[in-house]
């Protein structure tokens, strides 16, 4: 195996996060775990390429993200939010390797993000920056598109430690317990006047009903 005498691996986890909830929460602890990763950055996106924009405004969902950390090892990284334009995970990337130069890149996505990855911005040279980590989401099953088929058998892996071996450029599947939560779950509880206890950190409830976030469909 090629050792670069590499550092910890780092993951990190973009999404919308429109609200956060506890299932982007566990899977980032999860990966940290499993994966003895440095640490996990959850990135927002500013302005989405593929969906309808956000409910809420790029800075608030920020800061409810950030209100619900309470992990040393997970970080909260605003780049995106600092950046014009669409939010393109390949420059974010180019950004991430050129700040944590020594360590190997590992981008967290459930396998409903990872399903769509040929509809991204050059989406042939994220692996020249990052790993792939792939979590089992519930709803979404492993019937992938043939380019990502191909993909898969050229550079996927079963196990984890060559992760650490080299900086970037292979998939992992990562098993993790099932937790059937989604925004747009949270959202739609919201909007039919339904609890979202438990689903959501008490931070993130208690900014909604502050905010009267997502009460009225956009
Ligand atoms: P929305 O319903 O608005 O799309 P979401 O719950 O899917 O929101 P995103 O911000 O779109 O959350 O997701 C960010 C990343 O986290 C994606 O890679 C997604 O697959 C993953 N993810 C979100 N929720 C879960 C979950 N419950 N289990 C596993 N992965 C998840
Ligand atoms: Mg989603």
């Amino acid at each position: 195996m090629i050792d670069h005498g590499l550092e910890q691996p780092i993951g990190i986890l973009g999404g919308t996060f429109d609200p956060v909830h506890v299932g982007h929460l566990r899977l980032a602890i999860e990966a940290l775990e499993r994966l003895g990763l440095a640490h996990v950055r959850l990135i927002p996106l500013n302005n989405p390429n593929h969906r309808t924009s956000p409910m809420v405004e790029a800075q608030r969902r920020l800061q409810m993200l950030q209100k619900s950390i309470d992990h040393a090892q997970l970080i909260v990284d605003p780049r995106e939010l600092e950046r014009e334009g669409v939010s393109y995970t390949i420059d974010t990337l180019v950004t991430l390797r050129a700040d944590f130069a020594n360590h190997p890149l590992c981008l967290l996505l459930g396998a409903d993000a990872f399903k769509g990855l040929c509809g991204w911005h050059r989406w042939e040279e994220l692996l020249d920056y990052c790993h792939l980590v792939v979590v089992n989401r519930p709803g979404s099953n492993s019937d992938f598109e043939p380019r990502l088929q191909q993909l898969l058998e050229r550079v996927q892996i079963a196990d984890p430690d060559i992760l650490r071996c080299v900086p970037c450029g292979r998939i992992l599947f990562l098993s993790i317990p099932l937790l059937p939560i989604s925004s747009t779950d949270v959202r739609a509880r919201i909007a039919d006047g339904r609890s979202i206890s438990y689903l959501v950190p008490p931070s993130v409830h208690q900014s909604i009903l502050q905010n009267e976030y997502y009460k009225s469909p956009k």
